[in-house]
């Protein structure tokens, strides 16, 4: 063989000159933080996934924290959760003083297990937070059900999931219109498109979109934006507790150039996830992710279960060895040592959520990803398992 040196990265975003041109020209119009930028960067993204109102935070995280307030969690209340996400998810549950439950995930799609919700509700219980895990949506239909029963709000950890698709009433929907009361997205690099950092947060209720945009701006009564200009001396005044969780215009503009590229890029993920659904079906013991009929993910990761015979961190090392970058499954919050006992509590079993993140594998998966770089994949993956 010969002695290439080669390295296929497990993500990279696809940037370019239009980006750069974008933020040149949010740089050179004087206006960098929250302004026109931000405004157009929200409609845009409003009419892509067909919701009401969009408001640009400095993150997802950010996102959740304000969507956990508007449906109002307070301190001790309970929130449904999965502990199998990133931990930003429960993490900002505990924002608000209030206590993660956890249940458990389907093994299949790594998503909530609606059927265990509601053994995990009790009298405290004031929100459901899902997850659409690496971009693969939850089954909103069931869980909403549940939710509805015991009326409780819908908040969507849609951080992987922008451009993924729901089928709702035999049309395709994109996840985010939203189909829960509110849902939040990430724009950091590892996912879909990118600002550097940034977040989203979609709804169609009014009174929550004009709450969301007086917290993100210290509960200012006045925007920045109004007085900057006006011909009249204006006083801002803050009736309320608030946050500085703005979006740049600088993110902005950036994120405008993404989401232009979002349907190339979706294309190209669906297309090299369906290559390696291909060429990975025959590798014995190896679990590969599935979708229901009624889901289109975006790929935002594609993950792969090892038997568990197999030692994963070996793979991997094999893997880096041969230049190609992996990464373990998503991780469980109420292993690492920020959950402590008292800080959350058990819905369910967590069973299957440990058994993922104890043998998943994230492959790379990137739009400038070539064919023999993924055939590469393939192929080391093949000699290792
Ligand atoms: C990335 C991610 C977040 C956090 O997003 P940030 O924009 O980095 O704050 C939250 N939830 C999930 C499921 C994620 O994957």
């Amino acid at each position: 063989m010969s002695e290439k040196i080669q390295y296929i990265p497990i993500a990279q975003p696809w940037l370019g000159e239009a980006e750069a041109e974008a933020a040149r020209r949010a740089i050179l119009s004087g206006w960098v933080t929250q302004g026109p930028e931000v405004a157009a960067f929200e409609q845009e993204f409003a009419t892509y996934v067909g919701a009401n109102y969009a408001c640009a935070v400095a993150n997802c995280t950010t996102a959740l924290h304000l969507a956990l307030l508007a449906v109002g969690v307070k301190p001790e209340d309970e929130v449904i959760t999965v502990s199998h996400s990133f931990i930003a998810t429960a993490n900002s549950i505990r924002y608000c003083g209030a206590i993660p439950v956890f249940v458990d995930i389907e093994p299949q799609t790594y998503n909530i297990n609606p059927v265990l919700i509601e053994d995990a509700i009790s009298e405290r219980t004031r929100a459901i937070v899902l997850v659409h895990q690496m971009g693969m949506p939850c089954d909103l239909k069931s869980i909403l059900e549940i939710a509805h029963c015991y009326e409780l709000p819908v908040i969507e950890d849609a951080a992987c999931a922008i451009a993924s698709e729901i089928l709702w009433d035999g049309q395709w929907e994109k996840i985010g219109k939203p189909h829960g009361d509110i849902a939040c997205f990430s724009f950091h690099p590892r996912k879909v498109i990118t600002t550097g950092d940034g977040g989203m947060i979609t709804t169609n209720n009014p009174q929550w979109d004009e709450q969301f945009r007086l917290w993100r701006q210290h509960g200012m009564s006045v925007p920045d934006t109004l007085r900057h200009g006006a011909k009249q001396v204006i006083f801002e005044s803050y009736p309320m507790l608030g946050y500085n969780y703005r979006m740049t215009d600088i993110q902005a503009a950036v994120g405008r150039e993404q989401l232009k590229r979002l349907p190339e890029i979706v294309e190209r993920r669906r297309y090299l996830a369906q290559r390696y659904h291909h060429q990975l079906a025959d590798i014995p013991g190896l679990k590969l992710p599935t979708e229901p009929a009624w889901a289109k993910s975006n790929w935002q990761s594609y993950c792969v279960r090892l038997p568990e015979s197999c030692d994963r961190q070996r793979v991997m090392q094999v893997m880096l060895d041969a230049g190609i970058s992996t990464r373990r499954g998503i991780m469980c919050a109420h292993r690492e040592p920020a959950y402590e006992v008292e800080s959350w509590l058990c819905g369910s079993d967590l069973t299957e959520s440990e058994q993922a993140q104890d043998h998943a594998m994230i492959l790379p998966l990137f739009h400038q990803m070539t064919e023999q770089e993924q055939d590469c994949v393939v192929e080391v993956l093949k000699t290792v398992c």
